[in-house]
């Protein structure tokens, strides 16, 4: 199996494979890293694993071992030959050539797993982390966990609460749909070609009950992603400029004084409990 910097370099070098930045290619070369991305993600033989940038194979051998199905989506062309050989033991993996953001996962995982939980691991693409976990959170594809690989800075943003410059958008969804632990901080030595930032695998437990009940989800991250879209702004002005409603200016100020706030609040001082009792009286007057 693969897992050292020699194996690496051997495959790389079979296939005259140069790396790719703009897909943010950095290879796991650590056995002990890869164990622990294994273990932390608790894989058996009941579960589909779908797996985020395969890379050249190494975690996906791993997941083959140990999980009953792997569907692993690669963009990179020039892997797509490299993982047939990687992978040729292995009968319970495919592999998806296709760009994971326009992926439809919702179907993917009625057609892999009939609509069972999915397991989701990654050392993911740090260009695209955002958008990624932000879509399979938003996705309502029935998942149990989602272990990562991200740079060390998501993986704090993930876990602060208000009052932090690092809370945002990606906290509140995060804790919102899930109870995230950091696994181990990794640093740039465990990676062909070392990236330029420390890394972080990290655990997203997947919630079955929401730690808070809103009326209208959608509507409470419409509230959220205007809030710190302009963040230097009081809560009052990007509300007002950014839901595109019909409430005034005068009606989101007495919503917020209703909630209990100033009207002078920042979104950033909000916690999730707070979102959502906003949410829900804002859903009665639009
Ligand atoms: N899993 C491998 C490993 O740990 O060695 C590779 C991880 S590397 C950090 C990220 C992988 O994601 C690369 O293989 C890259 O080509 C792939 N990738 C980048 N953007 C992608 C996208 N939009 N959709 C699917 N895969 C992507």
């Amino acid at each position: 199996m693969l897992s050292s910097p020699a194996e690496t370099k051997f495959i790389i070098q079979k296939y005259g494979f140069t790396f790719q930045k703009k897909y943010g290619q950095n290879f796991l070369i650590d056995k002990s890293i890869l164990d622990k991305i294994i273990d932390s993600a608790g894989i058996t033989k009941d579960d589909c694993v779908l797996e985020i940038g395969p890379g050249i194979g190494t975690m996906t051998q791993r997941l083959c071992e140990a999980a009953g199905k792997v569907v692993a989506v690669e963009i990179d062309d020039k892997l797509i030959p490299i993982l047939a050989d990687t992978l040729q033991m292995y009968d319970n993996v495919e592999v998806i050539h296709n760009d994971i953001l326009k992926v439809d996962i919702k179907s993917l995982s009625e057609k892999e797993n009939g609509g069972r939980p999915l397991k989701v691991v990654a050392n993911l693409p740090y260009y695209i982390t955002t958008p990624v976990i932000m879509g399979l959170l938003e996705s309502n594809v029935p998942m149990e966990s989602i272990t990562i690989m991200v740079q060390k800075e998501v993986a704090d943003r993930m876990r602060t609460g208000p009052g932090s410059k690092e809370y945002g958008a990606l906290s509140l969804a995060v804790q919102y749909y899930s109870n995230p632990s950091i696994v181990t901080v990794v640093p740039p030595s465990c990676f062909m070609p070392p990236p330029k930032v420390e890394s972080t695998i990290i655990r997203l437990e997947i919630f079955k009950d929401k730690p808070v009940k809103v009326k209208d989800e959608s509507l409470m991250f419409r509230l959220i992603r205007a809030s710190f879209n302009q963040r230097r702004k009081t809560l009052v002005n990007g509300l007002s400029n950014g839901m595109g409603w019909n409430l005034s200016k005068e009606d989101v100020a007495a919503t917020l004084v209703e909630a209990g706030f100033s009207e002078t609040v920042r979104g950033e001082t909000l916690s999730l409990e707070d979102f959502g009792k906003l949410s829900d009286l804002f859903c009665e007057k639009i």
